[in-house]
C-alpha cells in the first residue's frame, strides 16, 4: 500500500508539515563538536541529523595519489545503518559513492587547494538520521566543518533542494514530497549564487527550472545567513574569552606589582640580615684563614689585570683550579 498523500499543499497554501512553498525546515548547527577533527559541525535540519568532520590539509599517502600543484579533496558521504527505518547495509553503495563524488565537486571550485600541493583534505559526512535532503544537509555541515578547520575558501557553500508537488515548486522537500513528488532538484551554491552542484530527478519545464533556481537561491541565502551567524558566534565567544583574559592580565599585573613591592620590602630586610650573616661568616673564615677579605671591585680589577699571555693556550685542563691556585 502506498503512503502517497492525496494532496501535498492545502487550500491555504500550506504543505503537510505546515510550511509555505518557499520556506525551509528549521535548521540548527553547531561547530567544533569533535575534538579530534580539525573542523566539525553537527547539523539538524527538520528531522535530518548530520555530523561532518574535516581532517587536513595533511600529507597524502600513498604519495602516488598526490597532486603536484594542489591538494586533493576526499569526501565521504555515509548513511548510518540506523539512520532510516529499514537498516542500511554498512559500507559504500552506488548511491553513497555518487553523492560523495558530486559533493566533493561542489567544494572543489571554492577550496583554495593550490595552497597545499601534495596534501589531502578529508571530509566525512555521516548521516545519523535521514528524512529527505541528506546530501544537501551534509554539504551545509561539511561547509561549516571546512570553515571550522580554517581551510582557506573563496566562501561558504550552501545547499538546498527544490521540488515539484501538486504542479507547484516547493523549497526544501520533506520525506513525502521527496518520495512521491514530481521532481527533486538538489543544488549547492556559493554566496555569489555560483552553482557548484546541480542534480535533477523528475520533470520540470524550462520556465519552472529557471524559477527553481531562483527559489533555491533564496533558500541558500537563508542557510548562508545561519552559517555565517554560527561562525560569528564562535569567533565572538573567542574574542570575549580574550577580553576576559586581558582583564585578568590587568588584575594579575596589579597583583604582581603589589607582590613585588612586598617582596622588595622583605628583600631589604632579608638583605640586611644576609649582609649581617655574611659579615659574621666572613669574619669567622678570615679569622680562621688569616686572609684579608677582598672587595668585589678588587676581585674584578685583579681579573681584568690578567695578561692574556699569561693564559695558557691549551685546554681547560691546564688552567689551575681556583683552589689549587690559591693553595
Ligand atoms: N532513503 C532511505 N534509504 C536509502 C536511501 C534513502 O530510506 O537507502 C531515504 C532517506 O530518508 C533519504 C530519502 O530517502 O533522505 C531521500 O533520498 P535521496 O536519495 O533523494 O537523497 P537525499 O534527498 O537524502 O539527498
Amino acid at each position: 500500500m502506498s503512503d502517497k498523500p492525496e494532496k501535498f499543499i492545502d487550500e491555504n497554501g500550506l504543505r503537510l508539515d505546515g510550511r509555505r512553498v518557499n520556506e525551509i525546515r528549521p535548521m540548527k548547527m553547531e561547530i567544533g563538536v569533535l575534538s579530534r577533527a580539525d573542523g566539525s559541525c553537527y547539523l539538524e535540519w527538520g528531522k535530518n541529523k548530520v555530523l561532518a568532520a574535516v581532517y587536513g590539509p595533511r600529507e597524502l599517502h600513498p604519495r602516488r595519489l598526490q597532486k603536484a600543484d594542489s591538494a586533493l579533496i576526499r569526501y565521504r558521504y555515509n548513511m548510518a545503518a540506523f539512520s532510516v527505518e529499514d537498516r542500511i547495509r554498512p559500507g559504500p553503495s552506488r548511491r553513497s559513492i555518487e553523492i560523495s563524488k558530486v559533493s566533493r565537486e561542489a567544494f572543489e571550485p571554492v577550496v583554495l587547494t593550490h595552497l597545499y600541493p601534495g596534501a589531502v583534505i578529508d571530509v566525512f559526512a555521516e548521516v545519523l538520521q535521514a528524512d529527505a535532503g541528506t546530501r544537501t544537509a551534509a554539504i551545509n555541515a561539511a561547509s561549516m566543518a571546512l570553515a571550522d578547520a580554517g581551510i582557506p575558501m573563496k566562501g561558504l557553500v550552501s545547499a538546498c533542494a527544490v521540488g515539484k508537488v501538486d504542479g507547484q515548486l516547493v523549497l526544501d522537500l520533506n520525506k513525502p514530497e521527496d518520495n512521491y513528488g514530481n521532481a527533486d532538484i538538489p543544488m549547492a551554491m556559493t554566496a555569489d549564487g555560483e552553482i557548484t552542484l546541480l542534480q535533477m530527478d523528475g520533470d520540470v519545464t524550462q520556465e519552472e527550472f529557471r524559477q527553481a533556481v531562483e527559489l533555491c537561491k533564496e533558500g541558500c541565502r537563508q542557510i548562508l545567513e545561519m552559517q555565517k551567524e554560527t561562525l560569528k558566534n564562535k569567533f565572538t565567544k573567542l574574542e570575549e574569552v580574550e577580553i576576559s583574559d586581558d582583564e585578568e592580565d590587568v588584575d594579575v599585573s596589579a597583583l604582581v606589582e603589589s607582590t613585588l613591592e612586598s617582596l622588595e620590602e622583605d628583600e631589604t630586610s632579608e638583605n640586611d640580615e644576609d649582609i649581617e650573616e655574611e659579615i659574621e661568616t666572613d669574619d669567622v673564615e678570615d679569622a680562621e684563614s688569616g686572609d684579608e677579605a677582598e672587595s668585589v671591585e678588587e676581585q674584578e680589577d685583579s681579573f681584568q689585570d690578567v695578561d692574556e699571555d699569561d693564559i695558557p693556550e691549551d685546554n681547560d685542563e691546564d688552567v689551575p683550579e681556583d683552589d689549587e691556585e690559591t693553595a
